[in-house]
């Protein structure tokens, strides 16, 4: 996924900047109109205010009529009411179209992360993209969001630039009066010509000198990779996660002497050197240079009023005219510098919202069948995770009869739980064929097919919402269905203790009077769901785990009653509870090394199945 950083030049960066606006514009058209048009609003308005002071102080200075003194305060009054209310309503008409944008921003990425191919979602580089997305959002905000802003700034600057050119000109052709030495050199066009070059050099230079040095943060970027990925893990959500056992092992000190060695975190890191080195210099430079410009204007506007070119009126009106001009050059400078740091930030976010679904999507439909028969082959399977060596199966072949019971027994690290997850699709194989009713899995559209399945990982997880909403996965439910499940499940009794039954919200993310389950309970409210669903197979991965002996023997004894019709395979490395199972696949080291019924397998005293029973009873036993 990582590629060779590519120069970023001005072209690359509008073109960047172009795309993503136009990525935008289709989400939200309103965003952009409304931005743009406070913007150029904004950036016009000073001007009406500068014109008309002019006037104001001209005619205080000048003929002094009551009259036009009164008229001309009069439009002031006016023109700052109307200004300062349309400016609102702007305002206000922005806000209110960009309310929800972060909310939307957060989806959009969430739904990403929903849609793409759960092989990515499980990878490192992945991983690492994602982080690298946030600390971009942490120092700057989201690019997708700030193209806005930098692009309607650059527009702006140019309705900006237009409207105070129009109120400079005459100070550069009015004349001075005729005989003194000081106004022929004034108004000669060389001296001129040099001036606006030189008041040209010293406004683009500050805001050039500024851009550069925000360079530094993007420069600064992949070293801070780390620190930052780190810096999140620990000290956002995980570290809560795994609050017990940090405290329980004393982990704050591997974390924090881990983290006091990463040098993005201390004060030898390269971004303090550049601060104290040219990162600082460059500021400091930006604001000498903006220095002179002030001086120039100030000079040169008041010589050229005592050298009775023009009033006392039209002197505040140049210098406030010079200042915004050369306020809005400064911001169309900065403006294009920002889009082009922005535009390196945007590089990572396309990546990632245009990663490719590169599984391949079938289209046939999933034959719905009453009478459930479905039947599963593994064809010669093996599979490797992406980015490591080994194989995690090796050859596997399995048929699956319908309405069987299969057990899948292995020692830890055997390949059971990755079989079951290429079974669901999550990968495919790297080598080999799945076929459902003789058809490559690949084949069928994904959704239909992961809905002939209901399975209970060993790390399932429960969402914050009411017990009921948990079990149908839905917020309208058949709340006598879901009863029924959760009774099956073995929840029956703590059901009755919920104080709002069915409405009892999980846990307290979001209701004060929720009920954190135990892990038994969140065991049996999983596997409440998977019956819920009803598909043709059930999947149990260790699904008693968490269970006392009690409710675990519950299950069992009526384990046949609760998988009824349905094809159910069941995970497990206590041999001892897949006796009820008609049919044991043994996994060793990602191979089926042996298959059958109970006595079948144990009958074979060099087995690894006898193995693992003696080793088990053997403890039991004793
Ligand atoms: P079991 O369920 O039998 O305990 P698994 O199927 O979980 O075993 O694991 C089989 C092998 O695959 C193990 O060696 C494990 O380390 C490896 N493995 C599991 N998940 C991943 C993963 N996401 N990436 C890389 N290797 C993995």
């Amino acid at each position: 996924m990582e590629t060779k950083k590519e120069k970023m030049t001005l072209k690359r960066s509008v073109k960047l900047s172009f795309g993503a606006l136009k990525f935008i514009w289709r989400k939200y058209p309103m965003m952009v109109i409304t931005k743009l048009v406070q913007s150029v609003f904004h950036s016009l308005t000073p001007y009406v205010n500068i014109y008309l002071s002019a006037l104001l102080i001209g005619e205080l200075a000048g003929g002094r009529s009551i009259k036009r003194l009164l008229t001309i305060a009069g439009i002031i009054v006016a023109s700052e009411v109307l200004i300062s209310l349309v400016s609102k309503a702007i305002d206000m008409w922005k806000n209110y179209h960009t309310t929800d944008i972060w909310e939307q921003y957060q989806r959009m990425y969430a739904e990403k992360f929903l849609e793409m191919d759960y092989v990515d979602v499980d990878s490192a580089e992945l991983q690492g993209l994602w982080s690298h997305i946030r600390q971009i959002r942490n120092w700057q905000g989201e690019p997708l969001m700030r193209v806005n802003d930098t692009v309607s700034d650059i527009i702006s600057s140019f309705t900006g630039i237009f409207g105070a050119v129009a109120l400079t000109v005459g100070l550069f052709i009015s004349k001075t009066s005729k005989g003194s030495l000081i106004g022929t050199y004034l108004d000669s066009p060389i001296f001129i010509v040099a001036l606006i070059t030189v008041m040209l050099v010293s406004t683009v230079l500050p805001p050039i000198l500024d851009t550069k040095a925000q360079t530094y943060r993007s420069r600064y970027a992949e070293e801070a990779k780390f620190g930052n990925r780190y810096f999140m893990f620990y000290f956002h959500g995980s570290k809560l996660e795994r609050a017990v056992d940090i405290r329980m092992y004393e982990q704050e000190n591997i974390i924090s002497s881990v983290a006091d060695k990463i040098p993005s975190f201390t004060t030898t890191s390269q971004m303090a050197k550049w601060s104290r080195g040219p990162k600082g210099l460059l500021h400091v430079a930006a604001s000498a240079v903006s220095g002179i410009f002030t001086v120039l204007v100030y000079l040169f506007v008041c010589l050229k009023a005592y050298a009775g070119a023009f009033g006392i009126g039209q002197v505040t009106q140049y210098i406030s005219a010079v200042s915004s001009l050369s306020g809005s050059v400064k911001r169309l400078v900065g403006a294009v510098g920002s889009m082009k740091v922005n535009a390196e930030f945007i590089e990572p976010c396309f990546k990632f919202l245009d990663l490719p679904n590169n599984m391949y999507q079938g289209s046939l439909t999933v034959e719905k069948r009453r009478d459930r028969k479905y039947e599963i082959e593994f064809r010669n399977v093996s599979f490797r995770y992406p980015g490591t060596e080994t194989y995690a199966l090796r050859h596997v072949n399995m048929k699956f009869t319908v309405g069987e019971r299969l057990a899948v027994v292995g020692m830890n690290g055997s390949g059971k739980t990755t079989f079951i997850k290429l079974l669901c699709r999550l990968y495919d194989p790297t080598e080999g064929e799945i076929l459902l009713n003789g058809i490559n899995i690949r084949k069928y559209d994904y959704a239909e097919y992961m809905n002939i399945f209901s399975v209970v990982f060993q790390d399932f997880k429960l969402f914050a919402f009411s017990l009921g909403q948990n079990v149908a996965t839905n917020v309208e439910y058949d709340s006598e269905r879901v009863t029924a499940c959760l009774k099956e499940a073995g929840f029956g009794e703590r059901l009755e203790t919920m104080p709002n039954g069915l409405d009892t919200a999980l846990y307290k993310h979001f209701e004060e009077d929720g009920v954190d389950v135990s892990g038994g309970e969140a065991q049996k409210i999983a596997l409440a769901r998977a019956l819920y669903k009803d598909s043709p197979f059930i999947i149990l991965d260790e699904p008693t785990a968490a269970l006392d002996p009690i409710a675990e023997y519950e299950i069992y004894s009526k384990f046949n009653d609760i998988v009824g019709d349905k094809t159910a395979i069941y995970i497990s490395h206590r041999l001892s509870s897949c006796r009820f199972c008609n049919r044991i696949a043994v996994f060793d080291s990602g191979s089926v090394v042996q298959t059958g019924s109970h006595d079948e397998l144990l009958a074979d005293e060099n087995g690894k199945y006898h193995e693992l029973w003696h080793a088990q009873a053997q403890y039991y036993n004793n």
